[in-house]
């Protein structure tokens, strides 16, 4: 898949930087620490690839990757970090918002939730965002290498009922963990075969 792997393109700051609107293309919503840079590079098989994104100096950048010759792999920046000025916050609404209605190529957007918190009330502000751009956003759980198994099924149900309300939400879940790889093949096979 994508060979011969991902390269970063670049990053931008606004709109008008934004590559052309020509590919396939998918893009990664999630809190910081959510695990974000660390699935991407485990999607992409390469280290250090997304550059972690803990600062919240680095919370407004859109940064593209490309998937082989077809694919676009869009890391947006990331929410809910604490004390984060409200200017901030608000440059992040706009940016992402025209992000969001405003490309063409733009299959599915993929929401990372830690699989030991579940949805919260952080990321309601995004899965909005996402409803009424009518992007199909899914779910991904993160870091699921950290939740016991017979724990699995209540932050699951927990999740699920949090997509409820939202006509936007793919039904299907992924679980990853980007430690020991599981569900990094589901989700890249997810990838290639977007309609
Ligand atoms: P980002 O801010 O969303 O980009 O998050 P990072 O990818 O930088 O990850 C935040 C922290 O969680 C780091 O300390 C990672 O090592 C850790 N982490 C990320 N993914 C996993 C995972 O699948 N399993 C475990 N155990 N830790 C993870």
């Amino acid at each position: 898949l994508f060979a011969p792997g991902a390269d970063f393109l670049k990053g931008v700051v606004a709109m008008e930087g934004l590559p052309a609107d020509d590919r396939v293309e998918v893009c990664f919503a999630g809190r910081s620490n959510v695990g974000k840079s660390s699935l991407i590079n485990a999607l992409t098989g390469r280290r250090g690839l997304a550059r972690a994104s803990n600062t919240p100096g680095r919370t407004q950048e859109i940064n593209y990757f490309t998937l082989g010759e077809t694919h676009y792999l869009v890391d947006l920046p990331g929410y809910g970090f604490a004390n984060a000025p409200v200017a901030v916050v608000e440059r992040w609404q706009r940016l992402l918002k025209r992000y969001l209605s405003g490309r063409a190529g733009l299959r599915r957007a993929f929401v990372l939730i830690d699989a030991r918190h579940g949805v919260k009330k952080v990321d309601e502000e995004i899965l909005t965002l996402l409803d009424r751009s009518a992007v199909t956003f899914q779910a991904v759980l993160t870091k699921a290498d950290k939740v016991k198994a017979r724990d699995l099924d209540r932050v699951l149900d927990q999740v699920r009922g949090a997509l409820g309300p939202h006509p936007a939400a793919f039904p299907e879940i992924v679980l990853t963990s980007s430690e020991t790889g599981d569900g990094i093949d589901v989700l890249r096979g997810i990838i290639a075969t977007l309609p």
